[in-house]
């Protein structure tokens, strides 16, 4: 039997939780967002100490926003690729690039943004290479692998059964866009593909997104 997997609804960014032997938590969500968490894990009868660690796809505001006080009511580790880890430790906000005209418009208005998007920093407990990162310790049979293009440090967490939790990998939802496929901002469109290519041959075959709905993995073999 696979793991179960729950979309928490952490404000603007989809958050997952994933029960197998144990539970993984994947992304923390904008700030503010920890009275939604527990209200979830309620309701999914998970307790906040059965959490044992926390992967985040990649350091953007509205997937770290929510770090510190998740970490301090589940008292998960917190795992994150090294050239992101500032970001978390430090509240750093970086701005990703527009991918297109629609992400170029997006991105500008985010920019001015930026003075008001403040979150309290965290620990970070785990600092990942760009090696695979094995979960079966952590209970769940999948790795946790090295996806860059959205931004450098990006991972995605890809289970046995072959359910790939990209972050902003990919998109699928309004306002971000119309329909599954590129996201509207990222480092680079080809090292996005590339990274595509690795998890298709790594065995995905459905694509969670932070943003949206998911989706078939065949989406993003033929926008190869
Ligand atoms: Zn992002």
């Amino acid at each position: 039997m696979g793991a179960e997997i729950h979309k928490l609804p952490m404000g603007i960014c989809n958050c997952y939780l994933i029960k197998e032997k144990e539970v993984i938590l994947v992304d923390a969500g904008p700030p503010k967002q920890v009275g939604k968490f527990r209200t979830a894990l309620q309701k999914l009868s998970t307790e906040p100490h059965d959490i044992s660690l926390m992967l985040i796809t990649h350091g953007h505001y509205d997937h770290i926003g929510s770090v510190s006080e998740v970490k301090a009511l589940t008292g998960c580790k917190v795992a994150i690729n090294h050239r992101e880890k500032e970001w978390v430790e430090q509240a750093l906000r970086p701005m990703p690039p527009g991918i297109g005209i629609w992400g170029t418009v997006m991105a500008a208005l985010m920019r001015a943004m930026v003075p008001f998007m403040k979150f309290p920093a965290s620990s970070v407990d785990i600092e990942l290479g760009d090696e695979e990162f094995p979960l079966q310790p952590f209970g769940v049979n999948g790795k946790f692998i090295y996806t860059p293009g959205h931004t450098s440090g990006s991972m995605s967490l890809l289970l046995e059964t072959g359910e790939a939790f990209v972050g902003d990998l990919a998109m699928s939802s309004l306002p971000m866009r119309i329909g599954p496929g590129m996201p509207i901002f990222g480092d680079d469109r080809d090292t996005i593909k590339a990274s595509w290519r690795l998890l298709l041959d790594n065995g995905a075959k459905w694509i969670y997104p932070a943003h949206g709905n998911p989706f078939s993995a065949e989406v993003l073999s033929k926008a190869l």
